[in-house]
C-alpha cells in the first residue's frame, strides 16, 4: 500500500489546508495533505490581495508561492490525488484515495467552494475580469462599468456597494422576488449566455443578443452545497456546520475556510485552518 497510517488528513491545500497542516505538524502528529496539482486556483487568480496582515500588494499567486514555501519547509506530506470518500471506523477513518485508501485519526475539510459554472468560459475568464466577490475587487473596478449576476437576493448589497464606486453598474437576477430598486443600478432582465472577450473580459450577451459593454462582471452567490464526502455530515446554508472549535458534527471531523461560509477570504480561511488543525491534533493525541 502507498499510503500509510495518520494522524491527521487534511482535504485541501489551500490557505485553510495549509494552515490546519502547518499547526498540526507543529504539534509533532503525522499529516498528510490531499490537494490538486495547484493548490487554491482562486487565491491564485485573484489579481492583487490587499487585505492580508503584513503582506499588502502581493498578486494572489505571490501569497500562495509564500504559503506554500513555509508548507514545504515544514516537510509535510502531500499527495495530489483527491480524495474521493471518507468512511467512519471505530479508530479514526478511511479516505478512498483514487484505487488507494489511507487511514486517519483525525480529518480536516479544507476543500474551498465547489463552484457549479454559471456561464461558459467562466473558469478561464477568472481573474480576468471576471470575479465571485464584488467587495473583494471592487476597488480593482473603480470608475469603470460592471455587472453583477446574482443567484440570491444576498448579492443585492454587493451591487449597492459597486454602485457607490463605479460608474455603471447593472444587475441581473437569477432569482424570482422583488429586486433591489435603487436608481445607480440598471437591472437586466434576461439570461446571461456569452461572455465576451478573449484575454480579458469585455461584455456579457444575453439571451435576446443584447451585449452590455463592461469592464467587470461578478457572478454571486451560486455556490453549490459541499459534497458529501462523508455521509451525515451536516450542511446549513450549503456549508459544513461548524463551532467555533471547528468541529462538525462528526467527532474527529473538521472543516475550515470557504467551506464552511463567508466571509471568502484568505485571513478567515487561515484562522479557521488553524483552530482545525490544533482540533484535529488534539483528537488525534486522544485517540492513540
Ligand atoms: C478572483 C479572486 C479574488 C480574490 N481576492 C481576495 C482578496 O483580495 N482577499 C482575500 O482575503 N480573499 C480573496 N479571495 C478569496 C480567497 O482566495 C479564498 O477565500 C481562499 O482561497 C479560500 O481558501 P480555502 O483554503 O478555504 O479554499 P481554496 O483556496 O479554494 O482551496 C481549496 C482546495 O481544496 C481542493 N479540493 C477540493 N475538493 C477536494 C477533494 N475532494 N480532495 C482534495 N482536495 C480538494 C481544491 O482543489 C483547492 O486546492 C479571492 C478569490 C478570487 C477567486
Amino acid at each position: 500500500m502507498k499510503y500509510d497510517n495518520y494522524d491527521v488528513a487534511v482535504l485541501g491545500c489551500g490557505p485553510a489546508g495549509l494552515s490546519a497542516a502547518i499547526n498540526a505538524r507543529v504539534r509533532n502528529k503525522k499529516v498528510l495533505v490531499i490537494g490538486a496539482d495547484l493548490c487554491s486556483p482562486p487565491l491564485h487568480k485573484a489579481q492583487k490581495i490587499e487585505n492580508y496582515l503584513g503582506l499588502p500588494g502581493l498578486t494572489g499567486g505571490e501569497l500562495l508561492n509564500r504559503f506554500m514555501d513555509h508548507f514545504e519547509m515544514m516537510e509535510i506530506e502531500r499527495t495530489t490525488v483527491k480524495a474521493s470518500g471518507i468512511m467512519e471506523e471505530p479508530d479514526g477513518f478511511t479516505v478512498l484515495l483514487g484505487e488507494e485508501v489511507l487511514h486517519a485519526r483525525s480529518i480536516v475539510i479544507a476543500t474551498g467552494i465547489p463552484y457549479k459554472s454559471t456561464l461558459p468560459r467562466e473558469e478561464e475568464m477568472l481573474g480576468k475580469g471576471l470575479g465571485y466577490c464584488a467587495t473583494c475587487d471592487g476597488p480593482l473596478y473603480r470608475d469603470k462599468d460592471v455587472l453583477l449576476v446574482g443567484h440570491s437576493d444576498e448579492a443585492e448589497a454587493e451591487a449597492r456597494f459597486m454602485a457607490e464606486i463605479c460608474r455603471k453598474v447593472y444587475y441581473l437576477p437569477l432569482y424570482k422576488g422583488s429586486w433591489l430598486d435603487d436608481e445607480r443600478i440598471q437591472i437586466i432582465n434576461e439570461r446571461p449566455v456569452e461572455i465576451i472577450g478573449q484575454d480579458f473580459v469585455e461584455g456579457l450577451k444575453v439571451k435576446d443578443g443584447q451585449v452590455y459593454n463592461i469592464d467587470g462582471l461578478f457572478i454571486l452567490g451560486g455556490e453549490t452545497a459541499p459534497d458529501r464526502l462523508i455521509p451525515g455530515l451536516l450542511i446549513e446554508d450549503k456549508h459544513i456546520k461548524v463551532n467555533r472549535q471547528q468541529e462538525t458534527n462528526i467527532p474527529g471531523v473538521f472543516a475550515a475556510g470557504d467551506c464552511t461560509g463567508g466571509p471568502y477570504q484568505v485571513a478567515k480561511s487561515v484562522g479557521e485552518g488553524q483552530v482545525a488543525g490544533l482540533g484535529a491534533a488534539r483528537f488525534a493525541s486522544r485517540q492513540a
